[in-house]
């Protein structure tokens, strides 16, 4: 075995619910206007065009809880997402097969800083300033499949301090999971310890510090994010 020529980056973990095992993290894709009622909102036709993503990284994934609001930004939205962790993957997966490659599902958020967003696609430019910074995406413990099973209906919700902001179902996804996963699969090579962001119902909005998030998504619990 060689050694590292630098300190070594440490592993991207992340709590599974029931045991002391942890998931480790490969990629993270984030499927953009995936409800139609958000593609509306933003300005978009909710048409069944082809699915669009983008990815965030491994360690912007958070389990702690916080969310730290960035600098550099002034306008910040909470976007409620499940995701999907997978236990395995492979290229042109078909539709009928994908959900044998699900290891479970998570609470998670899309912290997206809106203004920045605005202006990369103003200029045609990629997301990332906009999708991928530091601990961008809040996640809950994930609960495997064997415990919870597949998830394709059931409420969304998002509170803010109390109050509804986002409200939706999961059967009002436009790509439902196993598209979702085929499709990335016919272009990219899919393994264990992907992670799928699923995208988010309307109502999406700004936090400022201070603000407590409530994500719920139902079979999944609920779980508390401070906005510090
Ligand atoms: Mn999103």
């Amino acid at each position: 075995m060689s050694q590292h020529a630098i300190e070594t980056p440490p592993a991207v973990t992340l709590p599974v619910s029931g045991t002391d095992a942890v998931f480790p993290v490969r990629r993270v894709y984030c499927i953009g206007r995936n409800y139609a009622a958000h593609a509306i909102e933003m300005g978009h036709d909710p048409d069944r065009d082809p699915p669009f993503f983008f990815q965030k990284n491994p360690d912007d994934l958070d389990p702690s809880g916080e969310f730290p609001y960035p600098d550099k930004s002034a306008d910040v939205h909470h976007e409620i997402e499940m995701a999907v962790m997978l236990k395995s993957g492979g290229t042109n997966i078909p539709v009928e097969r994908a959900l044998e490659h699900v290891f479970g599902y998570a609470l998670s958020l899309d912290m997206t800083r809106r203004d920045l967003q605005g202006e990369q696609k103003k200029l045609g430019r990629p997301w990332e300033i906009g999708k991928a910074f530091e601990r961008s995406a809040p996640v809950g413990p994930i609960h495997p499949v064997d415990a919870v099973g597949h998830l394709d209906r059931g409420a969304v919700e998002l509170e803010v301090n109390g109050e509804v902001r986002q409200e939706g179902d999961l059967d009002q996804m436009i790509w439902k999971v196993p598209e979702m996963i085929a499709y990335l699969s016919e272009y990219f090579a899919l393994a264990a310890g992907d992670v799928i962001l699923s995208g988010t119902p309307s109502g999406v909005g700004p936090v400022v510090r201070g603000d407590v998030m409530k994500v719920s998504v139902a079979g999944l619990g609920s779980m508390n994010v401070r906005v510090v």
